[in-house]
């Protein structure tokens, strides 16, 4: 049977919190009491985006977690994101404010099965979104994330053969930006498989001047009614940019808070799912609260880890694709 201890540090304990306790203030004096940074994704909840040291998207956030100083990464995100700052950062303690949050797509490329998959293509060069396992990273040439798959696959000489994976609407949306013949894992996300194309060609009847923005997970029936395809921050940076003063955003609705902020007076409206559920909302990445955030702070548990064969191997494509970004200026 598992000790108080040892659930205590899978995360699986419940603590309760003094009501009267202002969160935001005690997370500010644990992270300096315990030299800790907050990174967070733009798809969690907007008082976890608030209280954030560092607001980005994959390749941002793997970016700052390969430099930050600090002895503590909090990471309001989903495991595979944690895995990656760890191995990145392996010196540090990484915490997850919900040890469950986990990945639809991660979860669609067991590393058993793609390794089945990748011995099929002995002459191909292995290139996986950053959104996977960390062993599966470790059976990989480059990391990619959705702000540099493009480049990251122009990068390499036209006869190179490649395999995708796991994200296969990301893979072939790359493969139609570089002309090239990628080998794709079948996987996807189930947050970016939800949008109705017919629901959102009604939404834009209603809203004639809106432009339609995508996240190249979308599948391709989606994205060819787009006006912009491109990363979460490439999105962000779009509603900004674009003299349009009304978006449909077809990206986890996160993204919604920093858009709002960065765009006063405009407007954004989240693409409508194939049915009435909410489910453009990541049920992964809104596991993590604010409470939750202040336990793993005050606690130093739940703590993600990662062995260090695995760091070892993994570390080499990140890195690579941390200097074929740095090169496009990314
Ligand atoms: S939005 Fe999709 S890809 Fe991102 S964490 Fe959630 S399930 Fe995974």
């Amino acid at each position: 049977m598992d000790t108080l201890e040892e659930l205590n540090r899978r995360g699986f304990v419940e603590e309760s919190i003094d009501p009267t306790l202002d969160l935001f203030d005690e997370i500010e004096k644990l992270k300096k009491e315990k030299n800790a940074i907050v990174l967070a994704h733009y798809y969690q909840e907007p008082d976890i985006q608030d209280i954030a040291d560092y607001i980005g998207d994959s390749l941002g956030l793997s970016q700052e977690a390969a430099k930050t100083e600090a002895d503590v990464i909090v990471f309001a995100g989903v495991h595979f994101m944690a895995e990656t700052a760890k191995i990145l950062s392996p010196e540090k303690t990484v915490l997850l404010p919900d040890v469950k949050a986990g990945c639809s797509l991660a979860d669609s490329c067991p590393p058993h099965l793609f390794k089945k998959f990748k011995e099929k293509y002995p002459d191909h060069l292995v290139i996986t979104y950053v959104n996977c396992t960390a062993e599966l990273k470790a059976m990989s040439d480059i990391v990619c994330t959705s702000t540099n798959a493009v480049q990251i696959v122009e990068s390499l000489p036209k006869e190179q053969k490649i395999i995708f994976g796991p994200d296969k609407n990301l893979g072939a949306w790359v493969a139609k930006k570089t002309g090239r013949d990628l080998v794709l894992w079948n996987g996807a996300c189930m947050v970016h498989e939800i949008f109705s194309r017919e629901k959102i060609t009604k939404l834009k009847e209603r809203h004639p001047n809106a432009k339609f923005i995508a996240h190249p997970e979308c599948e391709e029936a989606v994205l060819q009614m787009a006006d912009y395809i491109g990363s979460t921050t490439g999105l962000l940076n779009y509603s900004v940019k674009s003299d349009a003063m009304e978006f449909i955003v077809a990206t986890e609705s996160g993204i919604i808070h920093q858009m709002e902020k960065a765009n006063p007076g405009k407007t954004f409206i989240p693409a409508p799912p194939n049915n009435n559920c909410a489910c453009n909302d990541c049920p992964y990445m809104k596991r993590n609260t604010l409470e939750k955030l202040y336990l793993c702070l005050k606690n130093g548990t739940p703590e993600v880890t990662v062995p260090a064969d695995i760091i070892a191997a993994a570390r080499k494509p990140i890195e690579r694709m941390l200097e074929i970004s740095a090169s496009f200026g990314l």
